[in-house]
This record gives C-alpha cells, sequence and structure tokens, in this order.
C-alpha cells in the first residue's frame, strides 16, 4: 500500500472500525500459515482460529459498526464488542487472550471519541498487559508477547507521527515475531515440546504481527481509508 500524503493522525471509531477490517483481510490471507506455523510446535488450528474470530468481527461491523451507523459508535463500545465476540469465537488459548486485549484497550479509552499516538499506545499497552495478566506470561517465554512488547516499546519511543509510531510498532511487531525462532516455548502447548520449541516462529506472534501491520497501513491510508480521493 503507497503512503498516502495525509495519514491519520487520530483513530476515531471509523479508523477502527477499518483498522479491524484490514486486520480480518490480512488474517484471512495468512490463515494457512498461521496454521502451518501452528503445526510446528502446537495442534494446527491458529489460523483456523484468528479467521473464524475475525469473520465473526466482521459480521459485527457489517451489522453495528460505525459505518453501517450503528451502535458501536465509539471506540470503548466497538472494541468492547470486538472482545466479547473474539472470546466466544476464537476458541483455543488465543481467544480469551485477544478478547481480554481488546477489553481492556476499550477501558483504557473510556470516553474518548478520538485517540492519538499517546492514548492509543497507552491504550494498547493496557490491552497487553491484560494478555500477560490473563496468560500469567511474560516476554521472552515465546508467545504473543514477543510481538506485541516490542511493539509497544518502538511505538512509545517513536516520537514524531501517529504514522511514524505505528509503523515502527509494526516493524518491531515483524522483528519481534521473527525473534521467537531462537526462543524455548514456556507457556501455551509450545512449552510441552521444551528445547524442540526453538527454531520455529510462534503463531501467535504471527498473528500479532498481522495486526500490527493492519494498524500502520490503515494509518497510512489516511482518512479516505485507501480509497481514490
Ligand atoms: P491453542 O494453543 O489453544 O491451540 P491457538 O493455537 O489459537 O491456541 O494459539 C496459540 C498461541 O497463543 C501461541 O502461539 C501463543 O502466542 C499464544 N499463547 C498461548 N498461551 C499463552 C500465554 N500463556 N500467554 C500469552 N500467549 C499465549
Ligand atoms: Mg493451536
Amino acid at each position: 500500500m503507497s503512503m498516502n500524503a495525509n495519514p491519520l493522525s487520530t483513530l476515531d471509531a471509523a479508523a477502527l472500525e477499518r483498522w479491524l477490517r484490514r486486520s480480518a483481510q490480512l488474517i484471512t490471507e495468512h490463515a494457512a500459515e498461521l496454521t502451518a506455523l501452528d503445526g510446528e510446535i502446537g495442534d494446527a488450528d491458529h489460523g483456523q482460529n484468528m479467521k473464524r474470530g475475525l469473520q465473526a468481527v466482521v459480521e459485527l461491523l457489517d451489522a453495528d459498526g460505525p459505518a453501517a451507523g450503528g451502535s458501536l459508535s465509539t471506540p470503548e463500545a466497538l472494541l468492547k464488542k470486538v472482545g466479547m465476540t473474539l472470546v466466544s469465537t476464537v476458541g483455543g488459548a488465543s481467544g480469551p487472550l485477544y478478547g481480554t486485549f481488546f477489553l481492556r484497550a476499550a477501558g483504557a479509552l473510556k470516553d474518548a471519541d478520538t485517540a492519538d499516538a499517546a492514548p492509543l499506545a497507552a491504550a494498547l499497552r493496557a490491552g497487553m498487559e491484560g494478555i500477560a495478566q490473563r496468560g500469567k506470561s511474560s516476554p521472552g517465554e515465546k508467545t504473543m508477547l514477543d510481538a506485541w512488547a516490542p511493539a509497544l516499546e518502538a511505538m512509545e519511543q517513536a516520537e514524531n507521527s501517529l504514522a511514524a509510531a505505528v509503523r515502527a510498532g509494526a516493524d518491531a511487531a515483524a522483528a519481534g515475531r521473527d525473534a521467537t525462532a531462537d526462543m524455548v516455548a514456556t507457556k501455551g502447548r509450545a512449552s510441552y515440546l521444551g528445547e524442540r520449541s526453538r527454531g520455529h516462529i510462534d503463531p501467535g506472534a504471527a498473528s500479532t504481527a498481522l495486526l500490527w501491520q493492519a494498524l500502520a497501513e490503515t494509518v497510512e491510508a489516511g482518512a479516505t481509508g485507501g480509497d481514490a480521493a
């Protein structure tokens, strides 16, 4: 996707909808790859789990999202319902974890109609802390947190625009995903393999990197969402 001359400087509910829709596209496109990664160190269902969940999110948006003039018109209402939808549709370990992420991020945004870089980073960090708490996990254990944590650090350190911040986050998420290959899993299904989990990328870190990629693309696309202006 080409860089728009006018990337977003803040996210409202409509922009969050575009992020989630782009996330659903990327997860669907990469579902077989995510499942193959899970096949190496887990039970080969992560891509299907995530695809099912994000497709349920798209149905939710179609029915009740901001673009449809529905009731999910604030960031908090939207992300809360997304979290509940993921909890009830993704399954596995990752469903409750991603669901908790969105529920906590929603709570952090409170009554705000828009979030620029700092409040967005704070909301995403609150979400990540929810994952760590629910999963009793921390970075370095070869999980999705190994994409979330470096992405948030990079986003928080980026000083310029929202676009620069989320692009730095997306790049760091991808690097974090790749770095899981050298780690031994101590949480989740992959931990049953012990040392044999080394040499494989964690599927949850890979799906997290896709969510960050979708976020960066959404911000870069600007207010038109990439449609001709
Ligand atoms: P399951 O392992 O139940 O089959 P999935 O395959 O959908 O669930 O998701 C697996 C991913 O969930 C892992 O790759 C990892 O990133 C993430 N995960 C599992 N357990 C934890 C945990 N305790 N903390 C953080 N992430 C976790
Ligand atoms: Mg699995």
